[in-house]
């Protein structure tokens, strides 16, 4: 048996049913780092694995709210706090339905060595709420953050752990959990990132990972020796804020992107979609993209439910490169066949594991250019990060600076994944090495902070 093999088989046993995806996403990273684990004895010598798995500690609550008509409602939070080698806790909140505790323990592993990739002094968290902001007031999304909050701000604090925003957490969710942080604890500090400029956020926090998602692909496609974008047709999952502002630019480096989507459907429109338009659907009215239709009789509208089932509309849909910015695995093995026979030569996550393991091993075969969304996105995070520093320096960065600081921080990542997976042998395979080049920098830091 291999080391990855007997390590795996260790896991097995400690999860859940809830803990599919989280499992999904250990067992490519223990595929991935094998190389690594048997050319240093160091690290099964320090039960680093055993050790990063399990995260520092779950925090679990109840969350009671009243809705507009005076209903009483409850919901579950979380927060992740997954490991802190590196840096305090950092990683988003999401608030959808479909989280548990699984899904989190998933995107906090991804997190701790998608922060460790970026260079950055930060470590890995996650956390958010089955709540549902689709459909809800504003005034009821400010009740559920404060409710959230009352108990969430006993775990945070800028040295420890600061949150951000993921799906269904934007700047309205963030703005209002900052306000009820600082009326409880009366202290003004940078807790969470993502906040709107006019109170501490960064410039460029919105549109980081999508933008950020980009460069990474021009990077990587020049490094690769392939055709940059510029007046490529590109593909775009999503309609929220990584695939918006993938979109936004895509548009300013000549490439055109002519689809998006949302969980009631996809949006073809083969001359570009209408950015400005989605942008007032998306962020502004909140409502489903087959409004779109309403502006553009010539697109095409795909709803979910009138595609077959196992594959998904806008991954059928021929382009250059694709861009999957909605959910985890949103991304199959059929949707992968797609896209490779309709001569897509590269694939760049903008979401957190938006493909399935058997569409990776079909991209890897293909020779596609694969960038991973532990790489790919890890934008977002960064100009948090610069968020944090601007904080506390009470300070503030031009939009000029954090884009150049942004790009900078994307091409580092790409050469660096690149030049790992060269050394360690698996030249191209930017998923092995972003695996072995995230765990090093933490798995090295653990051992010299000792037990
Ligand atoms: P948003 O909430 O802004 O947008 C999410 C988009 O994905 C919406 O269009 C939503 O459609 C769609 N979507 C969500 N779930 C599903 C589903 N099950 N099926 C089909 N479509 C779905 O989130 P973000 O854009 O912030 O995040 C998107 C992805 O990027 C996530 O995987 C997130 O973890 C990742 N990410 C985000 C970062 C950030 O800075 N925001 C940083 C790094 C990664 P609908 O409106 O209908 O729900």
């Amino acid at each position: 048996m291999s080391i990855a093999e007997e390590e795996i088989k260790k896991f097995e046993k400690d999860n859940c049913a809830q803990d599919e995806v989280f499992y999904q996403a250990m067992e490519e990273v223990i595929y991935s780092i094998a190389p690594l684990l048997e050319s240093d004895a160091k690290y099964m010598r320090h039960a680093i694995l055993e050790r990063l798995v399990v995260p520092d500690r779950i925090i679990k609550f109840k969350v009671v709210w009243l809705d507009d008509k005076q209903n009483i409602m409850v919901n579950t939070g979380y927060r992740v706090q997954f490991n802190n080698s590196l840096g305090p806790y950092k990683g988003g909140l999401r608030f959808h339905p479909t989280v548990n505790e699984g899904i989190l323990k998933f995107l906090g592993f991804e997190q701790i060595l998608k922060n460790s990739l970026t260079g950055l002094p930060i470590g890995g968290g996650k956390g958010g709420s089955d709540f549902d902001p689709k459909g809800k007031s504003d005034f009821e999304v400010m009740k559920f953050c404060s409710a959230f909050m009352t108990e969430l701000h006993k775990y945070i604090g800028s040295r420890i752990d600061i949150p951000a925003g993921d799906i269904g957490v934007g700047s309205r969710e963030i703005g209002y959990l900052f306000g009820e942080y600082k009326k409880i604890t009366s202290t003004y500090e940078g807790v969470l990132t993502g906040k709107p400029f006019m109170f501490g956020g960064s410039l460029m926090r919105p549109e980081a990972t999508g933008y950020g998602a980009v460069y990474f692909t021009e990077t990587m496609l020049e490094m690769e020796g392939k055709e940059p974008l510029k007046g490529k047709i590109c593909t775009v999952s999503g309609a929220g804020n990584v695939a918006l502002h993938a979109i936004e630019k895509l548009y300013q480096i000549g490439a055109v992107p002519v689809t998006c989507s949302d969980s009631s459907g996809t949006i073809y429109d083969k001359r570009g979609v209408d950015l400005a338009l989605l942008k007032e659907l998306k962020l502004e009215k909140r409502t489903s993209l087959a409004d779109y239709m309403n502006s553009h009789r010539e697109a095409i509208y795909i709803p979910t439910s009138e595609y077959p089932e196992g594959g998904h509309a806008v991954w059928n849909i021929e382009c250059y490169a694709a861009f999957p910015c909605a959910t985890q695995n949103e991304l199959t093995e059929i949707d992968a066949q797609n896209l490779i026979s309709n001569g897509c030569i590269s694939v760049t996550e903008g979401a957190n594991m938006p493909s399935t393991p058997e569409a990776i091993d079909a991209f890897l075969s293909h020779k596609v250019c694969f960038a991973p969304g532990k790489a790919a996105n890890a934008g977002g995070v960064a100009v948090s990060e610069f968020e944090m520093s601007q904080n506390a320096s009470m300070s503030k960065w031009s939009f000029e600076k954090v884009d150049a600081k942004l790009k900078e921080t994307m091409q580092q990542i790409a050469k660096r994944v690149s030049l790992t997976a060269k050394d360690y042998g698996v030249e191209g395979n930017y998923v092995d090495g972003a695996n072995i080049a995230g765990f090093k920098r933490v798995a090295d830091a653990m051992i010299a902070e000792g037990i």
